[in-house]
């Protein structure tokens, strides 16, 4: 596909794919005209304008379905997985406060869903946070533990990390919430598009996800909402009861309309995308390995999303080797929120000390990554890392 690389810094290399993706072209193509010719308000069913709005909404709710093998009916759409993750966490719990009030999480959820257990916290619930093993895998007799407490609502458990890859096993844990009596909610922001995800078939009662980790717009997302769940949601938005109640206000359409096509693109590409990824990661794996080493890989070997690397680089703070490599878009996990940058927790959570965590670097591929972008990002990390335990070094002296 088509790569608008930028003009004035041709040597910048894109790998921070995990974060965000650019929009593909056919995905913009498809978009253009709701916003001009086929403007119409999908609820606005009296005359063709609105008739044409909600027919593209219609079709996009299957493309999304499709994508994750779910009825239509199941898609409510949001403005990213942030806000299905806030609808469905706080949703179900106004609706049951009065039968159960725990809620289960990983110690490695995205914020997006641990900072709703914490406002839940604080707002009358219990919150039980599972921990996990060294490869960031959740250790399940330790859920089991927690589920045995009897008053379990919900568990939340995130389906692919989203800053080592590592992939959870939600058939399994969606069979051991469920003999628990509770429900089942995944953060499935990082798979959905990158390897199979049947919704139906994993058994999970809700899933969040966004368009723009697959190559379609900000700013737009869905929630999966398993069988006789859509009546025990309560709304975070209340309005116009668009939908089917469960989230108020005029639908984004050409942002709908483009997470249709980037669901259906990201289904047709995705054994292809899946390999490819793979072999250039693990190609920018054993070249970093063979000429930056020492490093170890934060994350499963083998259970994990194939387009991502997440490395400890011995010796080398990843914030000062990203700052030598300016034309290669790699992330920390630190999280910058604040003055004072703090570890990722999900590198503290899988066992690594604050030093560990800070010398971690995440590289995440995507469908324009070329092997001409590995070797560039590898001579270019060479050369950053070096110059960085150099200037440690010399610090130390
Ligand atoms: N969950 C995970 C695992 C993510 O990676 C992200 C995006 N970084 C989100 C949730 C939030 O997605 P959004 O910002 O689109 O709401």
């Amino acid at each position: 596909m088509p790569y608008a690389r930028s003009e004035t810094e041709p040597n910048e290399v894109y790998l921070d794919f995990n974060a965000t993706t650019p929009v593909d072209e056919r995905v913009v193509q498809a978009m253009l005209p709701f916003f001009t010719a086929d403007f119409g308000n999908p609820a606005s069913t009296q005359h063709s304008f609105g008739r044409r709005a909600k027919a593209a909404v219609d079709d996009a709710r299957s493309q999304v379905a499709a994508l994750i093998q779910a009825p239509p009916s199941s898609i409510i759409f949001t403005a990213g997985a942030t806000e299905s993750s806030n609808l469905l966490l706080k949703g179900i719990c106004a609706k049951f406060q009065d039968q159960r009030r725990r809620i289960v999480m990983s110690t490695t959820e995205h914020k997006s869903v641990l900072e709703v257990g914490n406002w839940l916290a604080a707002h009358g619930f219990e919150l039980s946070l599972v921990r996990c093993d060294s490869r960031g895998v959740l250790d399940l007799e330790a859920l089991e533990d927690t589920l045995s407490l009897g008053d379990v609502l919900v568990v939340s458990i995130i389906a692919a990390n989203n800053e080592t890859g590592t992939l959870n096993p939600i058939t399994l844990i969606s069979e051991i919430v469920h003999d628990a009596g509770a429900l089942f909610h995944t953060d499935a922001t990082q798979l959905a598009g990158r390897l199979p995800f049947d919704a139906v078939a994993t058994g999970v009662d809700a899933a969040s996800f966004s368009a723009h980790k697959m190559y379609g717009p900000k700013g737009i997302g869905a929630l999966f909402l398993g069988r006789g769940l859509k009546q025990n949601v309560l709304p975070l938005l209340h309005g116009g009861g668009q939908e089917n109640g469960l989230r108020s206000g005029t639908s984004n359409v050409p942002g709908v309309v483009g997470f249709g096509e980037a669901a259906t693109l990201a289904l047709k590409n995705m054994p292809e995308q899946r390999a490819a990824s793979q072999v250039l990661r693990d190609a920018l794996h054993a070249a970093l390995s063979a000429k930056v080493g020492p490093l170890s890989l934060n994350g499963h070997e083998y259970q994990r999303l194939p387009n991502t690397l997440n490395i400890r680089i011995h010796g080398a703070e990843a914030d000062a080797v990203l700052a030598n490599m300016s034309n290669i878009a790699a992330a920390t996990g630190s999280a910058c929120t604040s003055e004072v940058p703090s570890p990722s927790h999900v590198l503290t959570a899988m066992g690594l000390n604050d030093v560990e965590a800070s010398q971690s670097i995440r590289f995440s591929l995507g469908r324009m990554t070329t092997g001409d972008d590995i070797e560039t990002a590898v001579a270019a990390t060479l050369q950053a890392v070096q110059r960085v335990r150099e200037l440690s070094r010399a610090d130390a002296i």
